[in-house]
């Protein structure tokens, strides 16, 4: 990487005035490369242009410039979808094969909204009393984008195709950890059509560029990703002012194995939704709820695929887990698995480290967990699962819906029409069925109780960066 600058502010590359942070590679700590973060007064001067932008250009009444625009980019990135997942992949350690699959999904998420913007009309219906009403969708103005490091680019596309495609304008804050892909991507929207200030970039931390864009007055919509304690103060500050906010928080998702489950699947899908991505995804399977007439069985196959699983060189095709995101996070995992021992609960399989460099845990399982434990109703973002017996599916469901969180759920079972009527009782906002883990970009994703308020993807996703305007015309 060859980047001196690495604030896009106003349609240019504009060098940082913050703090000086070294990108590392988690697989070996070998330095990426070295940015300089914005300052307070950079970001806002990143929203002044967002402002600027959305008041003064033709971006938000163009709608089919907007659609060229973001299929011009899906085309960038479609050309260069290699070297993102390459560079993914150093940043954060996840298997290039995910990589891979996620910059997949973020060019079908750009061309999924161009798409969509383009088929949708105003809704318009004359009234029992003879007037005509119309109810448009228009955009909110300047969105603040904030994302976490597990997807650095896709969680951000999430939010920056649907805020662009309905005419807001926008400045985007990566993790401080994952900055990489963003610069890319900054780079091919610079050789775009979009007019200067639509899209902005800062890096930096929650203090001071986070917490600026979240209480800057001229922002008036936040969009954030990330972990729930986080999610509350922006709540918090977004409540003062009744800005618009969006929040995909954290989860601890229950997978139901239900008796008639096919074993072996059971377990593939286990270790899938538990492991996947180091286990740090927000709707990871880290409970697993297995029927007590079948637990044995179950825990001596899981036993069996977990000497299986390659965890290793993340760009190597075979790896199917590399390292844990930093030091700092390997060493706070850790710490949830002394507690686990403490709490009275049984380390069955993992939680060491593995290799000379590089922040790698084996995939940890605890056994003779109950509800209340911390490492049962805690997220700990990392390869650790608990399994737990349950003798009825009224007890599956009490269990399942036993944490603060409701992001996510599976239930494994042959009869799906049973599998439904659990689901049905499941506080979660997605549930998969006899699978885990893929995203529909057709559909909507986000979070019942603290896992988060509104919903990405889907036309929901679109809604979220609109406001709703009812004219009614009587002649
Ligand atoms: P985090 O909350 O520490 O940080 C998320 C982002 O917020 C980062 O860009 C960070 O710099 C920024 N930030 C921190 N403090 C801020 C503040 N006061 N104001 C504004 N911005 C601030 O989370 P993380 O450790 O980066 O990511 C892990 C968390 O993200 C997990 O809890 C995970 O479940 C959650 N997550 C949720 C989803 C979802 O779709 N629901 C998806 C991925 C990750």
């Amino acid at each position: 990487m060859e980047y001196t600058k690495h604030q896009y502010i106003g349609g240019k590359w504009v060098a940082g005035k913050g703090t000086k942070r070294q990108i590392i590679n988690p697989a070996n700590e070998s330095l990426i490369v070295e940015v300089q973060e914005a300052s307070r007064e950079q970001t806002e001067e990143a929203v002044k242009a967002a402002r600027q932008a959305f008041e003064t250009s033709s971006w938000p009444a163009e709608v089919q410039r907007r659609v060229n625009s973001l299929h011009q980019l899906a085309d960038l990135l479609e050309i260069k979808a290699e070297q993102f997942a390459a560079a993914e992949t150093t940043n954060t350690g996840k298997p290039i094969r995910e990589s891979r699959l996620d910059i997949h999904d973020t060019v079908t998420c750009l061309r999924y909204y161009a798409d969509l913007a383009s088929s949708r009309k105003p809704w318009e219906k004359e009234m029992h009393d003879g007037t005509t009403s119309k109810v448009m969708e228009e955009p909110i103005g300047v969105c603040a984008l904030i994302v976490p490091w597990n997807f650095p680019l896709l969680l951000g596309i999430w939010k920056i195709a649907p805020a662009l495609i309905a005419g807001n304008t926008v400045v985007f804050k990566p993790s401080e950890i994952t900055p990489v892909s963003a610069l890319m991507l900054t780079e091919l929207i610079d050789q775009c059509d979009f007019p200067a200030g639509v899209f902005n970039l800062v890096l930096g931390t929650g203090q001071p560029v986070g917490e600026t864009l979240v209480s800057h007055p001229d922002v008036d919509k936040v969009s954030f990703t990330g972990g729930s304690e986080t999610g509350r103060k922006v709540n918090e500050q977004c409540a003062r002012s009744f800005k618009r906010v969006s929040l995909e928080l954290g989860g601890k998702s229950p997978l139901i194995v239900l008796e008639d489950a096919d074993i072996e699947a059971a377990v593939e899908w286990s270790v899938f939704g538990a492991f996947f991505n180091q286990g740090q995804v927000c709707v990871a399977s880290s409970r697993v709820l297995v029927h007590q007439s079948i637990y044995h069985r179950f825990l001596d196959r899981l036993l069996i695929k977990l000497q299986q699983v390659k965890l290793g060189d993340p760009r190597d095709e075979e790896t199917e887990m590399g390292p844990v995101i930093s030091a700092v996070h390997q060493a706070k995992i850790e710490k949830y698995i002394e507690l686990g021992k403490e709490e009275g609960a049984v380390l069955l399989h993992g939680g060491e480290r593995q290799g000379e460099t590089g922040y790698y845990l084996t995939p940890a399982v605890f056994t003779e967990v109950s509800q209340h434990m911390r490492i049962l109703q805690e997220e700990i973002f990392g390869p650790v699962v608990t399994i737990q017996a349950f003798t009825s599916d009224n007890e599956a469901i009490e269990l399942a819906n036993g944490t603060v969180y409701g992001l996510a759920a599976g239930v494994l079972s042959q009869d799906t029409e049973r599998a439904e009527r659990i689901a049905s009782r499941l506080k979660a906002g997605t549930i998969w069925i006899n699978s885990y883990h893929t995203p529909y970009v057709e559909a909507p994703w986000g979070g019942y109780k603290q896992s988060g308020i509104g919903r990405e993807l889907g036309p929901q996703g679109l809604s979220g960066f609109t406001e709703v305007k009812h004219v009614n015309v009587s002649n």
